[in-house]
């Protein structure tokens, strides 16, 4: 069973008197930064000049390069986008850092597949929120936090782990929990479900049914609403009481064709290929596919981006939803 840490048990505050340097301000940086600064930590943030780093001076903090942050930091977290990590660590961090130092991360991807391999004389943790930046900061100022996972991979100091866990106090995830996890995990298991089922499974499933209609004559705007649309009111019950609450809540109708077509659908076939992707991402091909297209300037990524945004339901879906301002919301 999982391991979940809360305020009580974080008794030793090991992040006082230190200060941390947050990479990046983007979704995580600028709530991760905002956070720990109103739980009175000392905050700076590295980062190159653009829009980021304007933001941060509105809000209000000292912006220096990546570079002279780290020399002015014990505890260096990086925020910056996962596929340039690399490179601004051998150009900027890693000439800055002085034994006992800490190195922490929202995601394993850098280290665990060695695009990163740190000196043996620093702390090297992650604390990754379960959840979006955006969502992290407004839940803090709520009261509450998005719940975190916590890994230490390199304890040099004997303090990696009191570190990593002040840390997840400081952004507020120990007030609803945190859970202990290693660097393989973490990332095996994040990429696996946003490529498998949140992310790429879901896409592709909702496209494969809007063609599926569209093919068969149906006007394309239902079939957006059928496919589409009515997605996220099936995933607020699964997200609010399991599929138990969702099955409730629809016509016996649906839930008889739920237990009927669902598994014609999603097969053993199915299944297979996830596993397959799973293979992959565990024996790094997913990931060194990933690094090569970047130093390829993310040639494929590009094609595929552009591929994928002139499907027909992309136009579709946007025409309707002027019908329903409500549904777009501004964050
Ligand atoms: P974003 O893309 O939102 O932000 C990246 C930030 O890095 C921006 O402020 C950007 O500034 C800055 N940046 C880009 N290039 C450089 C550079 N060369 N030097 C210095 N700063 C740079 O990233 P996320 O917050 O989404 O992701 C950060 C990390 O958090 C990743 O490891 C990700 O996997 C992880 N994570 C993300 C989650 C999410 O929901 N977004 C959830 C959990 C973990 P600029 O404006 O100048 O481009
Ligand atoms: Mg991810
Ligand atoms: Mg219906």
């Amino acid at each position: 069973m999982v391991k979940v840490y809360y305020e009580n048990n974080v008794d030793q505050d090991a992040l006082a008197d230190k200060t941390i340097t947050i990479v990046g301000y983007g979704s995580q940086g600028h709530a991760h930064a905002q956070n720990l600064r109103d739980t009175g930590h000392n905050v700076i943030i590295g980062i190159r000049e653009g829009k980021s780093a304007i933001a941060a001076r509105e809000d209000g903090f000292t912006v220096k390069s990546v570079a002279e942050a780290t020399k002015e930091s014990e505890v260096i977290m990086i925020l910056a986008p996962d596929e340039i990590q690399g490179i601004l660590y051998d150009n900027e961090i890693a000439p800055n850092l002085t034994a006992g130092n800490a190195l922490a991360f929202a995601h394993g991807f850098n280290i665990h597949f060695n695009v990163i391999t740190p000196p043996t004389d620093v702390d090297i943790f992650l604390v990754a929120p379960k959840g979006p930046g955006h969502l992290v900061r407004r839940t803090f100022t709520e009261g509450f936090a998005v719940p975190a996972l916590f890994a230490v991979y390199q304890d040099a100091t004997g303090k990696a782990k009191d570190l990593a866990l002040s840390y997840a106090k400081g952004i507020g995830a120990t007030r609803v929990g945190v859970l202990e996890t290693t660097f393989r995990e973490e990332t095996e298991t994040d990429l696996f479900g946003e490529q498998a089922v949140l992310c790429g499974g879901l896409t592709s499933m909702i496209e494969a049914g809007f063609e599926t209609l569209v093919e068969a004559g149906y006007q394309p705007e239902l079939a957006y609403f059928e496919v589409c649309h009515e997605m996220k009111l099936i995933i607020d019950l699964i997200y609010e009481g399991g599929f138990s609450k969702m099955r409730h809540s629809i016509s016996n109708t649906a839930e008889y064709g739920d237990y009927v077509s669902g598994p014609r659908v999603i097969t053993a076939e199915t299944k297979k290929h996830m596993k397959e992707v799973l293979t992959d991402i565990q024996n790094g091909k997913f990931a060194k596919g990933f690094i090569k297209d970047n130093k390829a300037d993310f040639f494929a990524f590009n094609k595929m981006r552009k591929e994928n945004a002139g499907h027909q339901i992309e136009q579709v879906g946007k025409e309707l939803r002027k019908m329903m301002p409500f549904v777009t919301k501004k964050d």
